[in-house]
């Protein structure tokens, strides 16, 4: 109880605090930009019609910048639908995998897709090779797999992991959600490089957006010529043909295209994927050295180099984590909460690009107020 009304009574200066509370890992900060931009555009653009030319031409954009942002090679195409990421994993449940994935899983959202497909029955049950939390473990190449699972970052524990073909055969499909626009890879090691806007993106969340190799195209088609039953709106085939039209199968949250052109044509006309994951690395740089040299706060992520750059994630030690989280909220810094289900006494922090790094060292300075003012 006395904690509780000692926290209600700290007041963070105004000059200590970021530009913008908002440091979610999802859906996270969307740049007031973006949202001035598609207010002034609301009344051409909102509520019209998606298979016209208004919309079109923004899902044009969205497909054109993606690829440009990631650097996709010839052949490759951007294809995108509704559902966000987990919409898509049901979608590869049925349309990317012939019979067995193995799939890393290191986190929630790894987990995730893996228990999707063991629950298929028209599939064979997946090969999951897992660790705990804090790190990732390695693929395995397996002449059985004809898919194998990767996650660019593990947003649950803020591990990343760099991506590599495990095998010649095989399709990689890489869960980018967290990782897509601010993380470095070289595409030619994926397949299918998937995630949804509301993350480095910047913008809202309901779609996905999946960078299809020609070898996973060939399998899109294959799957969707075959007897095998797909529900049309997780049909991929029926997907890549509304894409190629710039269009979706159904209605897409209009919303959620227009935000997420307007961050993927900020950070191409920055400089691109290398200026925006240079902009991450500061931030992540300012956190994890305001962490090491911070005797109540460390790293989660003991590697160096399977540190997110992206989420950060630091274990509290004699301060409780949730009541700082409390304090920070009632001040306007918002979701900086760990993952609940990981149960750690832990903040976990979006180094998105959208969030400039002054606002990460003024967040790191507004934690040291907040701890101080909580020590008895
Ligand atoms: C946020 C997230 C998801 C879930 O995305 P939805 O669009 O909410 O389905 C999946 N994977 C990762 C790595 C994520 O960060």
């Amino acid at each position: 109880m006395g904690s509780a009304a000692q926290s209600s009574t700290i007041t963070i200066p105004p000059d200590l605090l970021p530009e913008d509370g908002r440091f979610g890992s999802g859906p996270s900060r969307v740049r007031p930009e973006a949202a001035a931009a598609l207010a002034a555009e609301a009344e051409n653009f909102l509520g019209t019609s998606h298979r016209k030319a208004t919309v079109k031409d923004v899902v044009g954009r969205l497909r054109e910048g993606v690829a440009e942002l990631l650097s996709l090679p010839d052949g490759y195409e951007v294809v995108l639908g509704n559902g966000g990421t987990t919409g898509f994993w049901d979608a590869a449940v049925f349309g990317l995998i012939e019979a067995r994935s193995q799939h890393l899983s290191f986190g929630a959202f790894s987990a995730k897709f893996a228990a999707a497909v063991a629950a298929a029955p028209h599939l064979e049950a997946p090969d999951v090779i897992s660790t705990e939390p804090g790190s990732h473990p390695e693929a395995v190449a397996d002449p059985s797999v004809d898919a194998y699972a990767l996650t660019h970052n593990e947003t649950s524990t803020g591990v990343c992991m760099g991506l590599r073909r495990p095998a010649p055969e095989g399709l990689v499909l890489v869960d980018a959600t967290s990782a897509a626009g601010g993380l470095r890879f070289d595409p030619a090691e994926t397949d299918v490089y998937y995630f949804a806007p509301q993350k480095c993106l910047a913008a809202d969340g309901g779609l996905w957006l999946a960078c299809c190799s020609p070898a996973a195209i060939e399998r899109i088609e294959r799957m969707a010529a075959s007897d095998r039953w797909i529900p049309p709106s997780l049909d991929l085939g029926i997907a890549l043909a509304s894409s190629r039209k710039n269009e979706t199968y159904n209605t897409p949250a209009l919303a959620t295209v227009f935000l997420a052109v307007h961050q993927v044509e900020w950070i191409n006309g920055n400089g691109g994927l290398e200026w925006a994951a240079s902009r991450c690395d500061q931030s992540a740089d300012i956190m994890y050295s305001w962490a090491d040299r911070t005797d109540y706060a460390t790293p989660f992520v003991t590697d160096p180099a399977r540190r997110s750059t992206v989420v950060a994630t630091i274990d509290f030690d004699g301060v409780s984590a949730d009541e700082v989280a409390a304090v920070l909220r009632v001040n306007g810094i918002i979701d900086v909460e760990s993952y609940r289900a990981l149960g750690r006494n832990q903040l976990r922090v979006a180094l998105f690009p959208a969030i400039p790094p002054s606002d990460v060292a003024a967040l790191c300075g507004c934690i040291d107020f907040v701890v101080e003012g909580l020590s008895p």
